[in-house]
């Protein structure tokens, strides 16, 4: 006789969270800016997002009917939330959860952007080079610029034009002034040096200060302060033309483009960044009457976010004020931090930043981009310290 188990009744369906949670919203969350968070049955981090009104817009999840929203409820089994003081900096704080948690419903964040940046090593005999990851090695990182096939071609262009090496680090390198009477004779160990693109520090042809004269100049060029390799590809061009041999200028004109739109992504990026340096004071509290209203003048206190170079280097909070009038007098404590996170910035040097660092430099980049009128809240350092 087989032995057959007891018939057991069916489980009863889990019951659906989502009335659950949204009654949760409905009686506790406010219409203040903030960061939420969607949890899985093993508490596991399932989305976080970020909304200038997280009441209406958590609401919002219970509403859809397809796409992300729906996926995220059927999963869910909890809901948090927490209110910053400004949509700025829900978008600072949600990134910043993102990475450090990698939810699984957040995949526009864990996709990681495509940058790429001009290396100058710091090796005996430098060599010019574009890389995806910049390390602290020492050498010097230009950009970032997007990571196109078009980038390691012409930064390949640049360094033939300049006469600054490209091959592999392990290449020994040797100086026509290095002392050393009983090397052999050396050959270069490419077709560079036989092209006239290379002077062949492999192969002692050239002294180290005519090589890094080379050096020099590329570096002046990705710093915006020389566009004496354009020109030089000009000459170029202009030499062939007269040789007739049009082919040749056809190169050349197509890698004197390529070098130009690199020097004005670099130049259009620094300067952007650049004009990132000022105390960016945002409004908190209550909605602001409109402007049309015959209301009387709310004093409104404001968060301060010191941003240089595109990074947030200081958050305070700062005494209400009335809206047109300067900010309340500063006390010594918080000028000296002011001065100092501006002290510190002038003087750092610029190592590659970290992934998150970067990613975070064009969160905040973009923030500015996006909204221009955000920029007319902002307040010069020299004027803030009055
Ligand atoms: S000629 Fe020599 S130094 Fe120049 S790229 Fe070739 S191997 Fe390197």
């Amino acid at each position: 006789m087989p032995d057959f188990a007891e018939p057991t009744a069916p489980a009863p369906p889990r019951p659906d969270p989502a009335p659950e949670l949204r009654e949760q919203v409905r009686a506790g969350a406010e219409n203040r800016p903030g960061i939420y968070r969607f949890i899985g049955p093993r508490g596991e981090l399932l989305y976080i997002g970020k909304s200038v009104r997280v009441r209406s817009r958590l609401l919002s999840y219970f509403r859809a009917r397809k796409g992300k929203p729906l996926e995220i409820l059927r999963v869910a089994r909890q809901l948090e939330w927490e209110y910053v003081p400004t949509e700025f900096e829900a978008l600072l704080r949600e990134f910043r959860l993102i990475r450090a948690f990698r939810p699984r419903f957040n995949v526009h964040h864990r996709r990681d952007r495509r940058f790429a940046w001009i290396k100058l090593t710091r090796e005996i005999a430098p060599r010019l080079l574009a890389t995806r990851r910049p390390i602290a090695d020492g050498a010097r990182y230009f950009g970032p610029f997007p990571a196109t096939r078009a980038l390691p071609r012409t930064v390949r262009d640049l360094a033939h034009l300049l006469g600054v090496r490209d091959c592999p680090a392990r290449t020994p390198m040797h100086y026509s002034d290095q002392l050393d009477l009983l090397a052999p004779p050396r050959t270069p160990r490419c077709a560079r040096a036989e092209l006239g693109s290379c002077p062949a520090p492999c192969a002692a042809l050239v002294s180290r200060k005519a090589y890094l004269q080379g050096v020099e100049e590329a570096e002046a060029f990705l710093r915006g302060e020389t566009d004496e390799p354009v020109q030089r590809a000009r000459r170029r061009i202009e030499r062939a033309s007269s040789d007739r041999a049009f082919e040749v200028a056809a190169l050349w004109r197509d890698r004197m483009e390529g070098i130009e739109r690199l020097r004005e992504t670099l130049v259009d990026h620094r300067r952007y960044l650049d004009s990132l340096r000022f105390l960016y004071r945002v409004p908190t509290g209550p909605d602001l009457p409109r402007q049309d209203s015959d209301d009387a003048p709310v004093a409104r206190a404001h968060r301060v976010y010191l941003i240089i170079g595109g990074r947030v280097r200081l958050t305070f909070d700062e005494a209400p004020s009335l809206p047109g009038n300067p900010p309340p007098s500063l006390d010594e404590l918080r000028r000296s931090q002011i001065a100092g996170a501006l002290d510190r910035a002038e003087n750092e040097v610029p190592l590659p930043l970290d992934e998150e660092a970067r990613e975070e430099l064009f969160l905040v980049a973009r923030w500015f981009r996006r909204r221009p009128e955000e920029l007319a809240r902002g307040c010069p350092p020299a004027a803030y310290l009055g």
